[in-house]
């Protein structure tokens, strides 16, 4: 239908009603005039689709393929991994009649301990955007739209619902905002969601500089913008900034206040009507789409094939493989309760699910196997040692599974810290005290900490490999492939190597003190040791690079060189190209990935590669002119396999832009120049930045923007928090009594998250999010009473809002 046409025939009630999303995951219907819903789902690596009544992420949802999660596909360096799922999503999708997925999820991943690590693709930019790209084509391909989120700079959960993050513009534009730039500029996404956080003290939604300025203006976004669950706060403002559709919605209050705006003249009514055109247009993209039927078998496949791609061998003095012959010992609960996914709004039912013990006993694996410890207990039972060590005896290689479990890595809390829970680390530790050859098979969604990584034969790291994770783990470990993944972040010795590690995440403000040293630009620039630098991964067979010739196209570099398989086995290799610019104008990293590729070789074979670097690329931020520079002079281009390691190397000159003073002055330059992070104060980051770091706000008096943990403080709020918090622990002791299995284990991962969730929701989002059931003056109550004023609040609670109805509950 002809959108303008349509827009002359709507009622304001209509209008308001298109701006505003309805049943979780729906945007409303005007019934009058044939205007269809449209109907989202989680994402971002699988669907998460509920019939019924939507939450995020703690009720059971339709069955679905779980593909490995995004720490994982990153891993394997291949683009058409990202492509090949998000084709199956875009198909599912299409079989459930869902027009848009809610992912891929590109934000950088900033510090090891990032609760949603795992459905983050790296710490490096072009890395990320590549992999976002890729993803959208697949599932965009499908005729399935997409929501990029989380724009931006959603780099740490606890305090994601209010937190602020405060940056200098060179880390936003080119670390954080880069993976939605390539993405909006190479795959034009239908849809993007915003971030719950500020930044630099604006909230995402209704920032004007990032969705209007930036997105739409300068990148050239026209689609549609929507908050992430309950990022409302000021609904005229977020209109005005270019924040079209509120999620989920049924907030009688956002609607009383764009009717009141409008009569105010404080919303112009064109204003309205940008974001109504904007809904508009994806719902008539959407309205032809077709239900069709999708294969859940092949997926399944799909699912194996990538994670077989992206496992990471971190070390091997060639116990592994293991030969199909030998009879093994086995330990580790997570053998059999294999971890494959995350918990929170991407957790998805599975529609098919192999665990390492599944696959080792359908493949006739002769094993013994003893727990060691138990998945869902952070305490170590010695019985279950003494028991692993009685029962391995008599082997000599011991395989154990170990990693993160869903107890300490979730969304909406961060890691509390980088290490493995104590009982696997006390088990690994009997093991290489009592002599044996030990194997870890590592699941885990983000970076840990491997003290026990020099005693041990191998270390297989599988991340997130999704539900047929259990038959590529058994591939990989009995040589059926070689690994070829390489890691997408780097793998710091300890947590307390990691820039400003004992500052993040512990307040409100989020200071980003390092700018662009982010991950390997950190650790390689100040020459800080990790246990794996980024871009590293071993294999069953042996590469060796030569030839290199470098070219100046006219928009690019031509990296070409020649790759040979050396080994004994096929094995594939991801081929990295970092590059240096000459640093006269800014400060910079030691070198910064622009390009790779990731090469299948026989055994014996040479491949020529050829890699294109877009000159455009290698721009930097020119925070004075607010635009990228490239700046004239020697660049250095080096092929690597990890970004420590350079196999190729050699010098281009590059005539850019005009030669621009150096944007900084001498004291800033002498610090930031070589990474010495420890020596950047407060002070100094605000002359580099030039912003304010602004001051924590207090605990109390309780706002709209406390989280709901801070009801404590007070007396009545910590009445109040507990009845509230009682929904999370029902849930939990309902989950408990069912009988072993997937559904206990969902249902146990839903309560914890819910948990987590009602302890660092702010009172806002709360009602946002809740929509009808805590409606924006029940919010404003339960403040008032927190704070003492009981009269107000119980009055607040009872007088319901007065909004325009919605057009699918009036009579047509
Ligand atoms: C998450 C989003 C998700 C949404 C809907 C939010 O809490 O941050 O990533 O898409 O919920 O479930």
């Amino acid at each position: 239908m002809d959108i303008e046409a349509l827009l002359t025939m709507l009622t304001t009630e209509e209008k308001i009603a298109l701006v505003s999303g309805t049943d979780f995951m729906y945007t409303n219907p005007i019934p009058r005039l044939d205007i269809p819903s449209i109907r989202m789902s989680d994402g971002p690596h699988g669907l998460r689709i509920q019939q019924e009544k939507g939450d995020n992420g703690t009720s059971n949802s339709e069955i679905a393929t779980c593909f490995p999660t995004a720490v994982t596909t990153s891993s394997s360096w291949n683009t058409d991994n990202a492509y090949k799922m998000g084709v199956c999503i875009g198909e599912e999708a299409r079989h459930y009649g869902v027009n848009v997925v809610l992912g891929p999820g590109v934000n950088i991943k900033r510090n090891p301990l990032c609760g949603r690590n795992f459905e983050y693709f790296s710490e490096d930019p072009f890395l990320a955007g590549k992999m976002g790209c890729a993803e959208v084509n697949g599932i965009q391909s499908q005729g399935v739209g997409v929501s990029v989120k989380h724009f931006a700079l959603n780099n740490s959960e606890n305090f994601r619902f209010m937190g602020d993050s405060v940056a200098d513009m060179r880390a936003i534009r080119e670390i954080y905002l880069k993976p939605f730039e390539m993405i909006v500029k190479n795959s034009s996404p239908e849809t993007i969601m915003c971030a719950y956080n500020k930044i630099n003290g604006v909230y995402c939604s209704q920032n004007e500089w990032l969705l209007n300025d930036v997105l739409r203006k300068e990148w050239g976004f026209n689609g549609l913008v929507m908050t992430d669950w309950g990022a409302t706060h000021d609904r005229l403002e977020m209109l005005k900034a270019g924040l079209d559709l509120e999620m989920p919605g049924d907030t009688a209050i956002c609607r009383k206040w764009i009717s009141d705006g409008l009569i105010s003249g404080k919303l112009p009514p064109s204003v309205l009507d940008d974001a109504v055109r904007n809904v508009l247009k994806l719902i008539e993209k959407h309205r032809n789409d077709k239900a069709l039927p999708a294969d859940f078998t092949a997926h399944h496949e799909v699912a194996k094939q990538i994670a077989i791609d992206s496992a990471v061998l971190l070390k091997n003095d060639g116990a592994l493989p293991l030969d199909k012959q030998e009879e093994i010992f086995v330990c580790g609960e997570l053998f059999e309760k294999m971890r494959y996914q995350g918990a929170g709004s991407s957790m998805i039912n599975p529609a098919l699910y192999s665990s390492p013990k599944i696959a080792f006993d359908n493949n006739g694996v002769c094993y013994k196997y003893a727990k060691g410890y138990l998945e869902n207990q952070l305490e170590t039972k010695e019985e279950l040692i003494t028991e692993a060590l009685t029962l391995s005896a008599d082997y000599e290689k011991v395989l154990v599974f170990a990693g993160l479990t869903d107890y300490v890595e979730s969304e909406g809390v961060d890691r509390a810290n980088m290490q493995l829970c104590k009982n696997q680390l006390e088990l690994i530790s009997a093991l290489i005290k009592n002599g044996k050859k030990v194997i870890v098979i590592l699941y885990g969604g983000s970076s840990i900490e491997l003290p026990f990584a020099d005693s041990v034969s191998a270390i297989l790291n599988m991340f997130l490999p999704g539900q047929n994770g259990g038959n590529a783990t058994y591939s990989l470990v009995f040589g059926e492939v070689s690994p070829s993944g390489k890691l997408s972040e780097s793998w710091p010795l300890t947590y307390s190597d990691v820039p400003f590690f004992s500052e993040f995440s512990k307040t409100k403000t989020e200071v980003y003190k390092e700018s662009v040293f982010v991950g390997y630009r950190y650790y390689l620039t100040a020459n800080k040791k990790v246990r794996y630098p980024f871009g590293y991964g071993l294999s069953y067979t042996k590469f060796e690079y030569n030839n290199l010739i470098i070219e100046d196209g006219k928009d690019s570099v031509l990296v070409s060189f020649n790759l040979t398989n050396v080994g004994n086995f096929d094995g594939a290799e991801v081929a990295e190209v970092y590059v240096k610019p000459p640093h006269n104008e800014v400060f910079g990293a030691l070198r910064e990935l622009k390009g790779f590729e990731k090469v299948y070789l026989k055994k014996g074979e040479t491949k020529t590669l050829l890699i294109k670097i877009n000159k455009e690329d290698l721009r930097y931020f020119n925070v004075k002119e607010n635009k990228f520079v490239l700046e004239s002079g020697e660049y250095s281009f080096m092929v690597c396999c990890d970004v420590e390691t350079v196999k190729l190397k050699g010098e281009l000159k590059i005539l850019g832009d005009e030669k621009r003073a150096p944007l900084y002055d001498s004291e800033i330059t002498k610090i930031y120049a070589h990474a010495k992070l420890e020596e950047v104060t407060n002070e100094t980051f605000e002359k580099m930045a030039q912003v304010k770091i602004p001051k924590e706000p207090p605990v109390t008096p309780i706002t709209l923007e406390s989280p709901l943990s801070d009801m404590r403080k007070t007396k009545l709020g910590k009445v109040l928090h507990s009845a509230i918090l009682s929904v999370a622990k029902n849930d939990m002791r309902k989950a408990k009594r069912l009988p072993d299995g997937i559904e206990k284990d969902n249902k146990i991962k839903g309560a914890l998250l819910l948990e987590r969730t009602l302890n660092t929701v702010s009172v806002n989002n709360a009602s946002m999010t809740a929509g009808k059931s805590m409606p924006y003056n029940v919010a404003e109550g339960l403040v008032d009473l927190s704070n003492g004023k009981i009269l107000r609040g119980i009055k607040r609670c009872v007088s319901k809002i007065k909004a325009p109805k919605l057009p699918k509950n009036t009579r047509r």
